[in-house]
């Protein structure tokens, strides 16, 4: 089932309407309004593919099985890939380290269009394995953002677009080590501790690469915190200041609150998604988060729980509610994870 919306299906009655009236009378000069086409993104949290989950694929099992439906109707699907995905590389000196075999990459690939690179655990096998990644994610055509082969790649948004919009993905980290950022000529992350930079990037990412939309995804915060901080809340309305349309942060393990500044959504962290180092309850429940955008922006947006099981893999929560946003003059809600608006079950 497809995304719909009630300003879609207005709209739709608008047109059906307005061509009602012009073949009844052709004198009659109504333009139809035209519904401004809207796509449907999805942003999942910490994807591992180590532990358990990397296990079933090698089995041959799908451990997004639960969330195919879900993911398959949403026309961008986007995740942090909180992992390095190569075969060499030495281990950083860091209590912990994920690296998941290239062989598992079509699983995730097969349910998601991009991955963000900027985190704290892509670099954990070092610059050369970071670059093998870079070489599987290519090769498989899995567009990625947050990380390149040298500082400006790393900074360079990635443009998709869709029914004629252009939607601009930064990613950025800066929970540490900035050991892991990208140099002039070295591959790793973006970092985005240099505000200046950032908003260099964002204003960019519209004047050069003429995106319509533009969404900085963030790794920031601190783990299991169930609120976010000032520097979040700082940087979050620089973004949106520079023309960022809405901010989406991970790295805390848990969910965090949400705001709308400006009329743009700040969803300040989606938590978990598909990872089996669980080291309380709250780690266990993530969101996806949904956004209905157009080239004005973003429409509307929910979130869904997704429950990670012991062996870190998601399943839908029904029963749950969780925020979301209806649109303009509207306040955040919580939403039933029932309804079928957003994300058709
Ligand atoms: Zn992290």
């Amino acid at each position: 089932m497809k995304l719909t919306s009630t300003l879609q299906q207005t709209a739709r009655l608008l047109v059906i309407v307005s061509s009602f009236i012009v073949t009844s009378n052709t004198t009659l000069a109504i333009s139809a309004e035209t519904p401004k086409p809207t796509v449907s993104m999805l942003f999942a949290g910490d994807i591992v593919l180590d532990g358990v989950p990397a296990q079933w694929i090698a089995e041959k099992k799908d451990p997004l099985e639960a969330y195919s439906a879900i993911l398959a109707s949403t026309d961008i699907r986007i995740g942090n890939l909180e992992c390095v995905v190569a075969t060499t590389g030495d281990k950083a000196e860091k209590i912990f380290t994920f690296r998941g075999n290239p062989i598992a990459l079509p699983t995730i690939h097969q349910h998601f269009d991009a991955v963000s690179l900027a985190n704290n655990h892509s670099g954990d096998f070092g610059r050369a394995a970071f670059t093998e990644m870079l070489g599987h994610l290519e090769q498989q055509k899995f567009s990625y953002f947050g990380g390149g082969r040298n500082l400006k790649a790393a900074h360079k948004p990635l443009i998709l677009e869709r029914k004629g919009i252009r939607i601009a993905l930064l990613g950025y980290d800066e929970f540490m080590p900035r050991s892991f950022e990208a140099t002039a000529t070295e591959a790793g992350v973006a970092w985005s501790e240099d505000d200046e930079q950032v908003v260099r990037d964002i204003k960019n990412a519209r004047l050069t690469y003429h995106a319509d939309v533009v969404i900085p995804f963030m790794h920031w915060g601190w783990e299991n915190e169930p609120l976010s901080g000032e520097r979040q809340h700082q940087l979050a309305h620089l973004m949106i200041d520079a023309g960022a349309d809405a901010v989406i942060g991970g790295h805390p393990h848990v969910t965090q609150d949400t705001e709308q500044y400006k009329g743009k959504p700040i969803i300040y962290s989606i938590g978990n998604f598909m990872i089996d180092s669980l080291d309380n309850e709250p780690q266990t429940r993530g969101w996806i988060v949904r956004l209905e955008v157009s080239t004005s922006g973003v429409n509307a947006w929910d979130t869904r729980l997704a429950r990670l099981n012991d062996d870190g893999i998601p399943y839908p929560d029904k029963e749950a509610m969780t925020p979301c946003w209806h649109g303009k003059g509207e306040a955040i809600q919580q939403c039933s994870n029932a309804e079928t608006r957003f994300i058709p079950h």
